[in-house]
């Protein structure tokens, strides 16, 4: 028995910065990670979104 295992990620393809994930990635804003951790992301810089609020 002969287990052949070709990976086929090579250069070209992407993964995620943060956990090495080739799943789901995103590119925004040049992040490159997965939807995972593009989540966790957005919650520590806090999206930016259209909200008036003085502080
Ligand atoms: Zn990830």
């Amino acid at each position: 028995m002969q287990e052949k295992r070709e990976i086929k990620y090579g250069k070209g393809s992407r993964r995620c910065r943060r956990c090495g994930t080739h799943q789901a990635i995103i590119r925004r804003g040049g992040l490159y990670v997965c939807r995972r951790c593009i989540r966790e992301i957005y919650a520590k810089i806090g999206f930016k979104k259209t909200g008036g609020r003085g502080g």
